[in-house]
């Protein structure tokens, strides 16, 4: 489930941990980023009180991972993580803002600062529970051990694994595009599916979503393609990718690599940690393969 964690107080979030449900709350970081992004409408909401929710439901781990938009004018990102690792959160998936402008230098202002966070971190023997960040340096270092395969059934699952259902009940391939238009109808909660209009999201993969310009990206190995609905806002075309897609993931993907090169040889917790979730993925993906053989 994702909220915005604005309803999870001790009874709801007691009701949750009965039912075994976790939240991925979106939660951007500290009291002046919040006041900037989602600014509390109930008055009698505080910024202290919906802190303390967020630790209680941490606390129970009904909540685990903070969801965090980053916007362009939010300056101090180290600030916002520090604050929800003061929480208590395990991990942070940070994902900039979709569809508004931004700078090639603000982005890259963004992950320079974090990446030097993170080594810094690292350094006094605690690895930062960024997910994505994480996930890449993993890739980054399987692709160091010839061992990598790059992702090849696409990043967005509209309208594969996912379908947005409108007020009226209309069907659309997510939550995104129910605001596309009727030509990304795909039929309605009464009547179904079409399974004609569906079917060419069920044939996209990561090279539908790349173009001859990926060639040459330093991106491309970790680039499983972007999202279809934000796409389509930014070039109007479902498979052309947001130019915030591609901005974001080199940089992240240039400051991943400064990570690794920095700790790599010298920073045992880094090494450790590295060695651990590659061996879990291993074991993951062994129970997987296991499990649909005895199928
Ligand atoms: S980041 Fe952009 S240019 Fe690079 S591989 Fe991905 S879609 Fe292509």
């Amino acid at each position: 489930m994702i909220s915005n964690g604005t309803l999870l107080n001790k009874e709801i979030v007691t009701k949750l941990k009965n039912l075994d449900i976790e939240v991925i709350t979106s939660v951007d970081g500290n009291n002046a980023t919040m006041q900037a992004n989602r600014p509390f409408y109930n008055i009698r909401q505080s910024f202290n009180g919906f802190d303390s929710q967020l630790t209680f439901a941490v606390e129970k781990k009904v909540a685990k991972v903070a969801r965090v938009t980053v916007s362009p004018n939010q300056v101090n990102i180290v600030e916002n993580v520090k604050h929800l690792l003061s929480i208590g959160y395990k991990s942070i998936m940070i994902a900039l803002a979709t569809n508004v402008p931004w700078q090639k230098e603000t982005i890259d202002k963004i992950y320079h600062t974090l990446s030097d966070f993170y080594i810094e971190t690292a350094r006094a023997g605690s690895i930062l529970p960024l997910q994505v960040t994480n996930q890449l340096l993993l890739a980054k270092h399987e692709i160091q051990h010839d061992k990598y395969e790059p992702p090849t059934s696409g990043f967005c699952g509209a309208g594969k694994e996912m379908l947005g259902v409108s007020p009226n009940g209309d069907l659309y391939p997510c939550h995104r595009f129910t605001h596309s238009g009727k030509e990304y109808l795909l039929g309605n909660v009464f009547n179904g599916i079409e399974h004609t209009k569906r079917e060419p999201f069920l044939q996209v993969t990561t090279s539908t979503l790349h173009h001859e310009m990926c060639n040459s990206c330093l991106a491309l190995q970790y680039c499983p393609g972007s999202c279809m609905a934000a796409n389509l806002l930014d070039s109007g075309d479902t498979f052309y990718p947001e130019s915030r897609h591609c901005l974001e993931l080199r940089a992240h993907v240039y400051n991943v690599d400064r990570i690794y090169n920095e700790l790599i040889n010298d920073c045992p917790p880094f090494i450790s940690f590295l060695t651990e979730a590659w061996r879990s993925k291993r074991e993951k993906a062994l129970m997987s393969l296991l499990s649909e053989l005895s199928e």
